[in-house]
């Protein structure tokens, strides 16, 4: 009986929704009254559990706390930074590349004011969106034309439905791909209107397998790189230059899906990319690629060819669906013309610079962490681990280089991942060995300082 009047007690001596919203000044009043109703009934919950804490005054002040940490929780945007040090450069669930300054100056002056997004400043009439990368585009590409999509999904199903809706697309069975859980080719061809035939095996698939399977109601042949995974030992796939012999001689449209698009020149952790370039040379009538992944650029997909393919694929309906906005296109055309000049292109592009990053700088800024952290009371050393390419690019590459090694001591290191994770600014961090590694490769010196002042405040 005596428990029961005490909880009573405790109930009547909870404040009104009103009177502690009142309480939380510079809080919008709705968000206020929510964060106030919110508290008020989880501290009823815990009553009913017997939990009791302190007298009435320290119970209300705790209230007011929790009402204002969830307001504040509320009113943080939900799209926001974090500090990657995973390794990862191209991390799709992080938002894959960091754009340049040049390319965040670009969209600044586009978004702050009107442009000249789809209007001729010469004639003084309307004009193209695609227009303001197209030349950078074919200059760097050696296409005839060029046109931007909002992602690379998106061009290849616009490239296949210009060009071969109605029709046959021949695709090798070794090339039947998935990128990213949702983009997959037979998916793909098949929202184009085109009908998929598959040539060759999942190993290997030759020239006369393409060659047979052309008829009167082939639209297109169409090659995906296979970004992701790479196969081994009994494998052969058709070079791009035999696979546009034959379309040419068969009077077809290739349509080559390189996914990342190189761009960079002389990078040797880019071998293994097939090169935009050589794609149009070999006669390609459309090569689609990615803004934003080993490109370094925002999201965006790129199609680059002949003038005929992208006539064809401005002119279909699909094209307006799929269109780039204006703050992409000025964050593209500035990342673009960091490629006129190879040396600078390597140091502006983060995602360059990154994959390229010497073994003494990654050195300095792991010992920069491990000193921080050392400081702050917290074991930590600098040892060697891979990093990856991420994105779907790159599979078989490993980044060596020295990382900064937290030992979680007591704490358990999934704790202490959480932790991370839900601080402010969050940091992503790789578990490795029973060790949290901050791989400096994805962090400037800036937010180093930052993730190891996190973890200091995680283990604290
Ligand atoms: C990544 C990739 C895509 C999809 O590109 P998004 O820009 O993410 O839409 C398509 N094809 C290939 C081969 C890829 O690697």
């Amino acid at each position: 009986m005596a428990e029961m009047s005490d909880r009573q007690r405790r109930l009547r001596s909870l404040p009104s929704v009103e009177a502690l919203a009142a309480r939380l000044h510079g809080v919008p009043h709705a968000m206020a009254v929510r964060a106030a109703r919110e508290v008020i009934a989880l501290r009823r919950d815990t009553m009913d559990l017997g939990t009791m804490d302190g007298d009435d005054a320290q119970a209300l002040d705790r209230l007011e706390t929790d009402a204002r940490e969830r307001a504040r929780a509320a009113m943080h945007p939900a799209l926001r930074p974090v500090i990657n040090a995973t390794g990862v450069i191209l991390h799709t669930n992080l938002g894959r590349a960091p754009l340049a300054p040049a390319a965040i100056d670009a969209v600044s002056s586009v978004a702050t004011g009107y442009s000249n997004l789809e209007y001729e400043l010469a004639e003084g009439r309307r004009g193209s969106r695609h227009a303001h990368v197209e030349a950078l585009l074919c200059e760097l590409t050696g296409a005839e034309a060029a046109m931007v999509t909002n992602n690379c999904a998106a061009a290849v199903l616009l490239a296949t439905a210009a060009l071969a809706s109605g029709r046959q697309v021949i695709v090798s069975r070794g090339q039947l791909i998935e990128i990213g859980g949702s983009f997959r080719v037979p998916e793909v061809v098949g929202q184009s209107g085109a009908r998929l035939v598959e040539v060759g095996t999942t190993n290997r698939t030759r020239l006369d397998d393409y060659e047979r399977a052309v008829g009167p109601e082939t639209g297109a042949i169409l090659r995906a790189h296979p970004s992701n995974f790479r196969t081994l030992g009994f494998v052969e796939e058709v070079s791009i230059e035999d696979l546009c012999g034959l379309a040419r001689r068969a009077g077809l449209p290739v349509i080559d899906d390189v996914g990342s698009g190189a761009l960079g020149e002389g990078i040797p952790e880019l071998a293994d990319e097939p090169s935009v370039r050589g794609s149009v040379a070999a006669g390609s009538a459309l090569v689609c690629f990615s803004g934003d992944k080993l490109l370094g650029g925002p999201q965006a997909g790129l199609l680059v060819g002949s003038t005929d393919a992208v006539a064809r694929c401005r002119a279909h309906p699909l094209a307006r669906a799929v269109r780039p906005d204006k703050l992409s296109l000025a964050a593209l055309e500035s990342t673009l013309a960091l490629y006129r000049d190879p040396a600078l292109s390597a140091r502006e592009i983060p995602v360059l610079r990154m994959l390229t990053a010497g073994e003494e700088e990654l050195r300095e800024r792991a010992d920069l962490m491990r000193a921080a952290l050392a400081e702050g009371g917290a074991c930590a050393r600098v040892m060697t681990a891979a990093a990856k390419v991420g994105g779907g690019a790159l599979p078989l590459l490993e980044l060596e280089g020295p990382v900064c090694a937290v030992d979680p001591g007591a704490m358990e290191l999934d704790e202490l991942s959480r932790r991370l994770r839900t601080g402010e600014p969050p940091v992503i961090a790789r578990a490795r060995e029973g060790w949290l590694m901050l791989d400096p490769r994805t962090l400037n010196d800036a937010e180093a300082h930052a993730a190891a002042g996190a973890v200091l405040a995680a283990l604290g």
